[in-house]
């Protein structure tokens, strides 16, 4: 016996799971896009935040829904604005790496109160660090990492 609760099993089961598992596609637009093509691509993709990149999957800002419908609300001409201008901009992003926990990313998105983040790796390029989008990480993810953990009690 290991003196060990199910409680205890459980967190240090919890504290195992990485990003890295549990991770989808990011779905990405260039800095060029305007706020119209970054509200058909988040329909057509179906998802509630997209990530905007220079060349090579370089992270520069994050648009979510409500910065989309802000910028509707105006009478500007959606097609001739920059997503660029509407987006919250490095180095104001909360990320994740591919392996930290997955509980550290849930505390992330309570403690900022946003809905997903994006899983990065660094990169140096002429001497400065810049940070490649590699994946995605909503509540989604968080809530099937959950589930999983539950079946895996389930089935002990
Ligand atoms: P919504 O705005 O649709 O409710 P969020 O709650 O995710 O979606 O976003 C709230 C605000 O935080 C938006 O202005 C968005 O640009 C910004 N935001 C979203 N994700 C991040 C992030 N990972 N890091 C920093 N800011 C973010």
């Amino acid at each position: 016996y290991t003196g060990k609760t199910g409680g205890t099993l459980f967190n240090e089961h919890m504290k195992k799971l990485t990003v890295q598992e549990f991770q989808s596609i990011p779905v990405v637009i260039n800095d060029s896009a305007s706020v119209y093509d970054a509200i058909c691509t988040m329909f057509l993709e179906d998802v509630g935040t997209l990530f905007v990149v220079k060349q090579d999957s370089i992270l520069i800002g994050i648009v979510s829904r409500k910065d989309l419908l802000r910028a509707s609300m105006g009478k500007q001409d959606l097609e001739s604005v920059p997503v660029s201008i509407i987006m919250t901009r490095m180095p104001n992003i909360t990320t994740c790496k591919q392996e930290d926990p997955i509980l550290e990313v849930a505390h992330k998105l309570i403690s900022k109160q946003i809905d997903g983040v994006p899983v990065v790796r660094e990169r140096t390029v002429n001497d400065q660090t810049v940070h490649e989008v590699i994946g995605r990480i909503t509540k989604t993810n968080i809530t099937k990492a959950f589930v999983h953990l539950a079946k895996d009690e389930l089935h002990d």
